[in-house]
């Protein structure tokens, strides 16, 4: 049985690098060739890997004409398949322009985009497709890998739209329980015990009412946590998880585990998130434009997801976060028009558009209930309006009614499965190589393959208290 796997495993692998293989000779070629038709590719300065390419890196004129021109684009490429590797330096536009793609199908992209906002954060590592008519060489379709779980389709439904499809796969959660005891600050501590940056940001942060980390811990300290990993087709998608943390701090114990709702408790089930708002503004403003995966879209009269809710406002209103978090967007959009996105902790992300003024930075950090920006009428809008999106677990739900952290305790009806998640999370903890294959409880997305989640779990212990 081990045998059979691993075999086919290794054909898996055998065909990975192969197609890896044909697929770096063709982006070779193509850069080659990108090279020798435009050498004015890079409008960004290479300043590393958190290089964010923006679709308005576009010269202002460009943005201006967007006027197709009715000839036909020049059939030079043997080929009607391009692929692009996104690299420091790359826009939107240049390789547009690389490919010979008319400015104007860029821009029917965006409005594509507007309610995906995918484009607006492409980075080095993800990798565009683009493949045109055999004959007229428009652009018929775009996809965006951004990784192996995650990508989108942009598909041309005719002469000036096109359509998205955002795929999300659910892969493989591997757990992995880490485990170490303090030396030095808890942030040497945990890298030490396997933990990214991220992760221990996340970490620290579940317990920043409760723990002062540069303070209070103490050499001799030890802590455990259980992470998930997303995997597909055994590769890592960036993609991980807390989904348990115990830290005992000389003979008091604090811990974190993380609930079917998402949110985390402690091991009596007292919520350690604080409350969330329901509302992004003081006053509740009317609602002109429901949540809604299936709306008429009110300027191209195309069925097109919805993916927040549209409170109609005086522009100007101040907009407020509706949780803690950090702001990881401050953009301007042709489409979604000036907009912020908070990054609440690992299950919730928020975004706030067509705003007329910001009064956050990208990285900065926000109260629930903070001024954040004012409203607006940016963008591709009907009128002055806010457009407020809610995504759990990178997945857009009806901000009215999904459920929020309320930073109360476990309801009583879930008071035995969530003790029940408790036992068996501290029974990994305690004995992680007793544990395998445990299936994972959490709903089924769309646009699946069929693929069921399981979960694994790896012993990963720090060597300095393994057996204890
Ligand atoms: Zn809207």
């Amino acid at each position: 049985m081990n045998a059979i796997r691993n075999n086919t495993r290794e054909e898996r692998h055998k065909l990975r690098r192969r197609r890896r293989f044909r697929l770096l000779v063709g982006t070779l070629a193509l850069s080659l060739a990108a090279f020798i038709y435009t050498s004015s590719a890079s409008l960004f300065p290479s300043t590393g890997a958190e290089i964010v390419v923006s679709p308005l890196s576009l010269p202002e004129e460009e943005l201006q004409a967007q006027l197709c021109d009715p000839t036909p684009e020049p059939a030079a490429a043997p080929d009607n398949i391009f692929i692009r590797d996104i690299v420091p330096g790359d826009t939107l536009g240049s390789i547009f322009n690389m490919f010979e793609i008319a400015p104007c199908t860029l821009q029917q992209i965006l409005a594509a985009d507007e309610e995906v906002l995918a484009l607006d954060t492409l980075r080095p590592g993800n990798r565009l497709t683009f493949t045109l008519d055999k004959e007229v060489r428009s652009l018929e379709r775009m996809e965006l890998f951004i990784h192996p779980a995650r990508h989108v389709v942009y598909q041309r439904q005719d002469d000036t739209t096109f359509g998205f499809e955002e795929v999300i796969l659910p892969g493989i959660w591997e757990q992995d329980v880490l485990e170490g005891s303090i030396e030095g600050s808890f942030y040497l501590s945990a890298k030490r015990a396997g933990l990214s940056e991220k992760e221990t940001a996340i970490v620290s942060d579940l317990f920043g009412e409760q723990i002062n980390f540069a303070r209070e811990i103490r050499a001799g300290d030890v802590f455990q946590i259980i992470r998930s990993q997303q995997f597909v087709e055994d590769e890592f998608t960036g993609q991980s998880r807390i989904e348990g943390v115990r830290i005992f701090r000389g003979k008091r114990l604090y811990s974190a585990f993380l609930f079917e709702d998402g949110n985390y408790y402690d091991h009596r089930g007292e919520s350690l998130a604080r409350a969330f708002r329901r509302y992004p503004t003081n006053t509740q403003y009317r609602v002109s434009s429901p949540f809604n995966p299936r709306r008429l879209h009110p300027i191209t009269r195309r069925i097109s997801p919805h993916n927040g809710v549209d409170f109609a406002m005086p522009s100007g209103t101040p907009v407020l976060a509706t949780g803690d978090g950090i702001v990881s967007r401050v953009q301007n959009h042709p489409f979604a028009g000036k907009y912020i996105e908070i990054q609440h902790g690992t299950q919730y992300t928020t975004r706030y558009l067509h705003l007329s003024r910001f009064h956050v930075r990208t990285g900065q950090k926000v109260e629930r209930g903070q001024r954040i920006a004012q409203s607006g009428n940016t963008g591709r809008s009907t009128g002055p309006h806010l457009h407020f999106e809610l995504h759990v677990k990178g997945r857009p739900v009806n901000p009215l009614t999904a459920s929020i952290p309320k930073a109360s305790s476990v309801p009583k009806a879930k008071l035995a499965e969530f003790n029940q998640r408790v036992t068996e999370l501290v029974s990994i903890m305690e004995h992680p190589q007793h544990h395998i294959a445990q299936p994972q409880r959490e709903s089924a997305p769309q646009n699946l393959t069929g693929q069921t989640e399981h979960t694994k779990i790896v012993a990963q212990r720090d060597s300095r208290i393994a057996g204890s």
